[in-house]
C-alpha cells in the first residue's frame, strides 16, 4: 500500500508542485487547505470553487478546514511577532502544522508536505523560523519540503527511504524562475500570482483589524463584515460599515445579523451595516454617512433603518455630512497603534 503524506495546499503554485512532486514517488496525497477569513478571495464562494477545481486536476484528495477562534487568538497575540503588517506568519505556520499533523494521524498518513522554498518569504522561511515552526509543531524531522529539501537537513521521511531526496530540488529565495519551469513539466496552469494572500499583509486592512483589536470587536462575523466596505470608527463600540458597489452592498445585507443596525436609502445609495452598542447618536451619525455617499441629490435624504429584525422606519436627513466631520471617523494609521500590539505579541 502507498504511503500517505499530508500536503498544506494553497492557491499558489508552489504547493501544487508539492503535490506533483510526492505523486511523482507514489505517494498517496491528501490536501488540506486552511480557510481563513484573511483570504483574499474566500468573501465568495469563487474561491473554494477555484481551490476544489485545482485539487481535482491534480487528482489529490483535498480537505478544507475553516480556521475558528483559536486561530484569531494568535492573530490578536502572536507568540512570534507580526511581520510588516498583522501578519503573525511564525505562529500562523505553527498552528497550520499543528493542525496538518492532526490530520496526518487522524489519516494514517506518514509525514507532512510543503512547499516552502528558504529565504523566499522574510519571516517564515528562513532556516532558523523554519526550525521553529518544526519544533513548536512537534513535527521535527516529519516535514519534506521538496523544492527546497536539497538545501535543508534531511527528513526523516528521506533518511527512511519513503522519499528519494536525490528527486528533490535546492531552489532558494524569492525568484519564481526554476518554479515556472516545473509548472511547465508538470502542466500547471491554474496558480494564483504569489503576491496575492493574505489580507494581514496589507497595511491598510491592517488598520480596521487594529481598530477591531483595539474595540474588543475582533471576531470572525466582524473579519467578514469590514471586507465588504468603507470602515468607519464611529467610537470605540460602534463601527459602520458602507457598501462601495452594489456586490458590497449585496453581501452586507448577507452579512446582516441580529442587532446590527441596517441602513439603505430608499432612492440610490449604498448600504450600511452597523454593530456594536447602537444608540440614537450613533444612528444620526450613520444616517448622515450614508447620506454623504448618496449620488444624484444635496439634501433631503430619505434614508430607510432598522435594527435587525425590526421593522424599518424612514428617516430624512436634511443635509450632508462635511468631508472633515466624516474623516474624523475615518482610522488612520498611529504609530501608537502598531506598538501597542506588537508590545502584546511580546517580539518586538
Ligand atoms: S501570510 Fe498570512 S496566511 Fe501566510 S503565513 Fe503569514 S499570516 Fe499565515
Amino acid at each position: 500500500m502507498a504511503i500517505k503524506a499530508v500536503v498544506l495546499f494553497s492557491e499558489g503554485l508552489d504547493s501544487s508542485l508539492a503535490v506533483k512532486l510526492m505523486q511523482e514517488q507514489g505517494i498517496d496525497v491528501i490536501a488540506v487547505n486552511f480557510v481563513t477569513p484573511f483570504g483574499v478571495g474566500n468573501k465568495d464562494k469563487k474561491k473554494n470553487g477555484t481551490i476544489i477545481e485545482r485539487a481535482k486536476e491534480l487528482n489529490v484528495e483535498l480537505k478544507l478546514y475553516k480556521v475558528g477562534d483559536d486561530y484569531l487568538q494568535i492573530v490578536e497575540n502572536p507568540r512570534y511577532g507580526y511581520g510588516k503588517n498583522l501578519n503573525p506568519c511564525i505562529a500562523c505556520r505553527i498552528w497550520m502544522f499543528k493542525k496538518a499533523k492532526e490530520l496526518m494521524h487522524e489519516t494514517g498518513a506518514k509525514f507532512i508536505v510543503s512547499g516552502e522554498v528558504l529565504g523566499q518569504r522574510p519571516m517564515s522561511q528562513k532556516r532558523y523560523t523554519m526550525e521553529i515552526i518544526e519544533k513548536e509543531s512537534g513535527l521535527e524531522g516529519f516535514i519534506v519540503r521538496p523544492l527546497t529539501a536539497k538545501l535543508l537537513t534531511s527528513s526523516i521521511p528521506e533518511q527512511k527511504g519513503w522519499v528519494k531526496r536525490e528527486k528533490f530540488f535546492d531552489i532558494l529565495g524569492r525568484s519564481r524562475i526554476r518554479q515556472f519551469d516545473l509548472a511547465k513539466k508538470f502542466k500547471i496552469t491554474n496558480y494564483d500570482n504569489p503576491a496575492g494572500g493574505c489580507l494581514l499583509t496589507d497595511s491598510s486592512f491592517c488598520l480596521k483589524i487594529k481598530d477591531l483589536i483595539n474595540s474588543d470587536m475582533f471576531n470572525i462575523d466582524n473579519i467578514n463584515l469590514i471586507k465588504n466596505g468603507r470602515y468607519f470608527n464611529i467610537s470605540n463600540c460602534f463601527k459602520l460599515v458602507v457598501g462601495r458597489n452594489e456586490g458590497e452592498n449585496a453581501g452586507l445585507l448577507n452579512l446582516a445579523g441580529k442587532g446590527n443596525l441596517i441602513l439603505e436609502p430608499v432612492v440610490k445609495g449604498p448600504v450600511a451595516i452597523g454593530r456594536g452598542e447602537i444608540n440614537d447618536k450613533y444612528i444620526q451619525i450613520a444616517l448622515e454617512i450614508v447620506a454623504y455617499y448618496c449620488k444624484g441629490q444635496e439634501n433631503n435624504f430619505k434614508i430607510k433603518f432598522s435594527i435587525f429584525p425590526d421593522t424599518a422606519k424612514n428617516a430624512i436627513v436634511k443635509g450632508k455630512m462635511t468631508e472633515e466631520v466624516l474623516s474624523g471617523y475615518r482610522i488612520k494609521s498611529t504609530k501608537k497603534v502598531n506598538t501597542t500590539l506588537k508590545e502584546r505579541s511580546g517580539f518586538l
